[in-house]
């Protein structure tokens, strides 16, 4: 266990703004921020920071709760490492024996092993550049001829992997970690296919390579990409890291956790094709830039720049690779809603080179000279120097509007249709028509794979689990609002809890506050919530109040059990429109006025509703009972408990059928 002042040291110096504003670009809403969320695919800013409170909640797929909550969403921690992720963040130490490894999910336990195993070899490949023999006398002066500098080496913790075959495997054994877990992480891999994963048939993934870390937005080492300088050799120039149980290529951007800062403040991103180039600009100060790992721009990719920026300026290699390359990533991008520049370079250069060469300033002015937005750029390809070619032209059009077709905002399309039919001097109402039939061609392949994917699913049920599952499906994680009214119980205790969560330490009468009265009125009558979560949050509250503690929102935003509901209960839609803000104000000062009333005619919901479940057993009891005396105390009890129903009833004021 995890002791509790650790936790609560955390919540005091990580301010939610600040591990949120990590993942996602935050704007100011009045006393809350708000930010485009990470759980869904958000169009619009839907999630709500509250700094005061200490949650976030997003008002469109309900995702919310505190600091630990969102980066166990995020990072797909569970409870124990989420603290640590954040401890780690904040300097807090853990003692390794507080984490309860019981606690961890298995999933969670793999995770964790393979992080740290990625970070001891991150650690041993950096200080091999910097201290072994090979490291200062071959590779670091290769660095250097390359233009790399210690205070790059240094920022991006370049390193220098084995130059045997088991370097790193005996390194890893040697300080502790399983040939799995090596394994796991990528670093090694097995010789022959066929066999197990064993320590004869396994091998170094990275042997004589200059080695880059690949970090995920937050800063976690996933994997590697290492570059080999020998001239002589078969291997392959660049190797990455294999895909692992951490590292998923389609939703990472290398250099993004060293710029998103850089990217957020000057509202601009620079996509371009290698690590080098990311490194090389860092070091001329040009901070804002990230690359994509693998050949194809992914939607995900698009969507995890989206929330730092929506500026996207690409860099590339002005060759017939670098052209295709940019195009390919163009239709991603647009069609996140992402605004797109091209810039290309001189054949055979690279933004690394032509940094190097020319200096920062140059490449400034080049790339805002040469940056063109997609039009202008499929227009110089498809047209070359025949710019009045009709095939040609018909070409550039129709290539453009399967661009325009992506994107999502109806006023964007209409500026480009117009933008084109000026420049291509084609009629406006021909384009639109080429860029509906796209539109159309789009939604129909859509359909498609909804409609094969829906098939598929059908089979799969049909088949039943693969061998080796025990496939339960679980419904109740798709319990929609509707469904939780159906189930009344829980909705009037969910009620009476969201009231303790708001007023807890609100005067309730001269005597008591709000939770002293609840509880009283619960206890009197003997009643607890039925629903055995609700029922232990409430059990614990009560022992946290009796044990002359004060009770009041912050104990339930910091309970790992209620702090989720506490951010629904919490949160205050942040804005709409000015209107409809003022008229919430005077909404939520009514219900202020009024919590008094809540809390009372939800308890008696909570009681009404026991005491119909009572009812009916007795009346089940009756028609079973023999003996004379046994009918008549279940006649009493029948009478006793719809005389309590009536005087509810009458309180509430409202006639209730049963
Ligand atoms: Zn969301």
């Amino acid at each position: 266990m995890i002791p509790p002042q650790v936790i609560d040291k955390i919540f005091d110096v990580a301010p939610i703004e600040e591990v949120v504003g990590e993942y996602v670009t935050l704007k100011r809403a009045g006393a809350n921020y708000k930010g485009l969320c990470p759980f869904h695919d958000d169009k619009s800013p839907s999630m709500s920071v509250s700094p005061s409170k200490g949650i976030f909640k997003c008002f469109s797929c309900g995702q919310g709760g505190n600091i630990f909550q969102f980066i166990m969403e995020h990072e797909g921690l569970s409870y124990p490492l989420a603290i640590k992720h954040l401890a780690d963040r904040y300097n807090i130490p853990i003692e390794e024996e507080d984490i309860d490894v019981d606690e961890l999910q298995e999933e969670a336990r793999i995770k964790e092993g393979v992080y740290v195993c990625l970070e001891f070899a991150k650690k041993h490949f950096y200080e091999r550049l910097n201290d072994s023999q090979d490291g200062k006398v071959v590779y670091k002066p290769y660095l250097t001829e390359r233009g790399i500098n210690q205070q790059t080496i240094d920022k991006f913790q370049i390193g220098l992997s084995g130059t045997e075959k088991s370097h790193l495997l005996n390194e890893g054994l040697k300080n502790g970690y399983t040939v799995q877990q090596l394994f796991d992480a990528g670093l090694v891999k097995k010789i022959n296919e066929d066999q197990g994963i064993i320590e004869s048939n396994l091998r170094d993934t990275f042997i004589e390579r200059i080695v880059f870390p690949i970090y995920n937005v937050s800063g976690k080492v996933l994997g590697f990409g290492g570059r080999i300088i020998k001239k002589d050799t078969k291997a392959p120039k660049y190797l990455n890291s294999p895909e692992t149980i951490v590292y998923e290529k389609r939703k990472q951007l290398y250099g993004l956790s060293i710029s998103k800062n850089q990217i957020r403040k000057s509202d601009q991103v620079f996509l371009v094709e290698g690590y080098m180039d990311v490194v090389s600009l860092n070091q001329s100060g040009v901070e804002n830039v990230v690359a994509a790992s693998g050949t194809a721009f992914t939607e995900e990719q698009a969507r995890l720049l989206k929330r730092f920026t929506h500026n996207i300026t690409m860099l590339f290699d002005g060759d017939v690779a670098g052209v295709n390359a940019s195009l390919k990533h163009i239709s991603t991008l647009l069609e996140a809603g992402l605004n797109v520049r091209v810039a290309l370079f001189p054949e055979g250069e690279d933004p690394d080179s032509f940094i190097q060469k020319r200096g920062t300033a140059e490449f400034q002015s080049y790339v805002s000279e040469k940056a063109q937005n997609f039009i202008e750029l499929i227009s110089e390809i498809k047209l070359g120097e025949n710019k009045h070619d009709p095939i040609n032209k018909a070409e550039a059009a129709r290539a453009i509007a399967e661009n325009i077709a992506s994107i999502p905002d109806p006023l964007k399309r209409a500026a480009f249709i117009n933008e084109t039919a000026t420049s291509l001097e084609i009629p406006e109402r021909i384009l639109i028509d080429e860029v509906n039939k796209f539109k159309l061609d789009n939604r129909k392949q859509k359909e498609r794979e909804t409609r094969r994917e829906a098939r598929q699913e059908e089979r799969n049920i049909a088949d039943g689990p693969p061998p080796g599952f025990d496939y339960v499906p679980d419904f109740t994680e798709f319990k929609s609002p509707e469904a939780l009214n159906v189930d009344k119980v829980n909705y009037q205790e969910l009620e009476l809890l969201r009231n303790l969560i708001l007023y807890a330490d609100r005067e309730f009468d001269e005597e008591q506050n709000v939770a002293q009265f609840i509880f009283k009125e619960l206890e009197e009558d003997e009643i607890w919530p039925m629903d055995d979560e609700y029922s232990l949050i409430f059990k614990e509250a009560l022992e946290y109040l009796t044990e002359d503690n004060v009770l009041n929102e912050l104990y339930f935003i910091r309970n790992p059990k209620t702090s989720k509901i506490a951010a629904d209960a919490l949160s205050v839609k942040y804005s709409l429109s000015k209107g409809w803000e003022e008229n919430f104000e005077k909404i939520v000062k009514t219900d202020e006025d009024n919590y008094k009333r809540q809390v009372v005619e939800n308890l008696n919901y909570v009681k009404l509703k026991h005491i119909d479940i009572l009812m009916t057993e007795n009346q089940e009891g009756l028609k079973t009972a023999e003996t004379e005396e046994d009918i008549s105390i279940y006649q009493n009890v029948h009478t006793n408990l719809q005389e309590i129903r009536k005087k509810i009833t009458d309180q509430i004021g409202t006639v209730i059928l049963r």
